[in-house]
């Protein structure tokens, strides 16, 4: 131990969270130290998250459109897959992005310290750098983004070879012929397209009855009529696991059937853990629940009133743009701005299959549970000559709206773009707009923006390109 330094804020973690807490404290005239085991800033989210999926998802969407579009007489030969080019294209993008995030650190003047750190007293962390020995120093203020990381099941260790995790599948070593996803939320959905569209023939065993547990069903229903799988099997456990030279035997026992099956490989997707272990925690009386999330309040304070705690650490929804939300507010805190405080209507949440589904605010599951008198309208894509004209009429839009104040509460989307539309609505909630605002708002034409100002039209009974019979 060598260095005993006194910081004015330090972040531990420098995903989503930390680095958009650090830029905008910097930004706020704090002096930051922001610690992190990668060379730059960028977290799971482009190290090993949303941006390294969404580039292999582009392809997958790219392959798909190609074959839709010999229905419409324009044909393509199948696509040649080089595997190492794609590859190599993935880790520019990352590499691209997370050295701007490292410029952009330096531009603010934050101290950068490539290793992990963890608690020893409420005002002293002990630093492992990458290089160099262990040493201690001091902060008037910390915030805690350690993210969180994939889990294995009690039966199924993940061993990175034939079983993967999300970073895994992320890596593009290999594509194999028969790959089985276990888990089907959204990260499960997004990697088994990419390999589907890879060419793997890819099955999906999902524990629930259906894809997507707790989202909207008209969105899941518009996802199982175009789903890219093989086999899917729900209300499945996956169990007695042997992985022999030849593929990795397993037992896929559902309500009524057992199925013994063969795959190459099994991407594990079946949730994420805090990172709240080995940080020192218990040492300083910062207890996580039962599920090893960090309590905060509305302010992103732990029970230590200068120790803050932003991104997945903190909990549902595990999304970077609220952990990146949760930064802002965290830092404009710590910076003495009064009425600073995480007090959102609407998470936007985006799944990048083909189609995309997207959703924010009030879901009809919630109102069911709340009681609330809302009125839901739903807007076909089969009535929006965009969706028409690009071949996208399977998708929907939909809106909640109080049924007395016609005030917009949620809305949903499934259709190409869906997460490109989904912000629209949860503006439109933040500001507490109207049926009326919305469908007064003159959308431009032809685009599948019309689709939410026709649905607010429906509100009022009928839209110009749709009537419900
Ligand atoms: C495959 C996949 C796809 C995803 N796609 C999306 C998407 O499309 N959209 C979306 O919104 N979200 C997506 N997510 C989720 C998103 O990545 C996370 O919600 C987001 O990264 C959380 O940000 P964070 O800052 O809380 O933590 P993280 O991004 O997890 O960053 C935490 C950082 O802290 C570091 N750390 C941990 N312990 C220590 C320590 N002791 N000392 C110092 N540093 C430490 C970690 O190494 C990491 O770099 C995806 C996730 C995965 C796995």
């Amino acid at each position: 131990m060598s260095k005993h330094d006194q910081k004015e804020l330090v972040i531990i973690g420098a995903g989503p969270g930390g680095y958009a807490a650090a830029f905008h404290a910097a930004d706020l005239g704090l002096k930051v130290t922001l610690i992190d085991p990668e060379v730059n800033p960028g977290g799971v989210c482009l190290y090993r998250g949303c941006i390294p999926s969404k580039a292999l998802l582009h392809l997958a969407k790219i392959k798909e459109e190609a074959i839709k579009a010999s229905d419409w007489g324009l044909h393509f030969e199948d696509p040649e897959i080089d595997l190492k080019k794609i590859s190599k294209w993935k880790e520019k993008s990352i590499k691209k992005l997370t050295n701007g995030l490292g410029q952009l650190s330096k531009s603010r003047n934050i101290e950068y310290i490539q290793g992990k750190a963890k608690f020893t007293t409420d005002d002293e962390l002990e630093v492992s750098p990458k290089e160099g020995d262990k040493y201690k120093l001091n902060f008037e203020n910390a915030i805690i983004a350690t993210g969180s990381s994939p889990i294995s099941l009690p039966d199924i260790e993940i061993d990175h070879k034939n079983i993967w995790d999300s970073a895994d599948a992320l890596e593009l070593k290999e594509i194999p012929e028969k790959l089985l996803v276990i888990g089907g939320g959204y990260i499960g959905l997004e990697l088994g397209s990419v390999y589907s569209a890879l060419g793997s023939k890819v099955s999906v065993a999902e524990m629930t009855p259906s894809y997507l547990p707790g989202t909207d069903r008209d969105l899941v229903e518009v996802f199982e009529k175009n789903q890219p799988f093989e086999e899917v099997y729900f209300e499945t456990k996956a169990e007695d696991i042997d992985i022999t030279e030849e593929g990795i035997n397993i037992v896929l026992k559902g309500k009524k059937e057992e199925h013994e099956m063969k795959y190459d490989r099994i991407l594990l997707a079946v949730g994420r853990r805090p990172n709240s272990e080995h940080l020192g925690l218990d040492k300083i009386g910062i207890t996580t629940n039962d599920k090893g999330f960090i309590e905060v309040d509305e302010k992103r304070r732990t029970r230590i009133d200068h120790i803050f705690a932003i991104g997945d650490i903190t909990g549902e929804p595990m999304l970077a743009h609220k952990a990146s939300h949760e930064g802002r507010v965290a830092a404009e805190v710590i910076s003495g701005k009064k009425g600073a405080g995480y007090d959102p209507k609407a998470i936007p949440a985006i799944v990048f299959t083909n189609p995309e589904l997207a959703w924010c605010g009030l879901s009809e599951e919630e109102a069911k549970e709340k009681d609330r008198d809302v009125k839901i309208v739903k807007f076909p894509w089969q009535a929006s000559g965009r969706a028409i004209a690009i071949g996208e009429d399977t998708g929907l839009t939909k809106l909640i709206f109080d049924a007395e104040s016609e005030v917009i509460l949620g809305g949903a989307v499934a259709g190409k773009n869906a997460g490109s539309l989904i912000p629209e609505i949860a503006l439109a909630i933040e500001m507490g707009s109207t049926a009326s605002d919305i469908s007064l708002t003159i959308h431009p034409h032809p685009t599948l923006s019309e689709t939410i100002m026709e649905s607010a039209e429906l509100f009022f009974g009928g839209a110009t390109h749709y009537k419900k019979s």
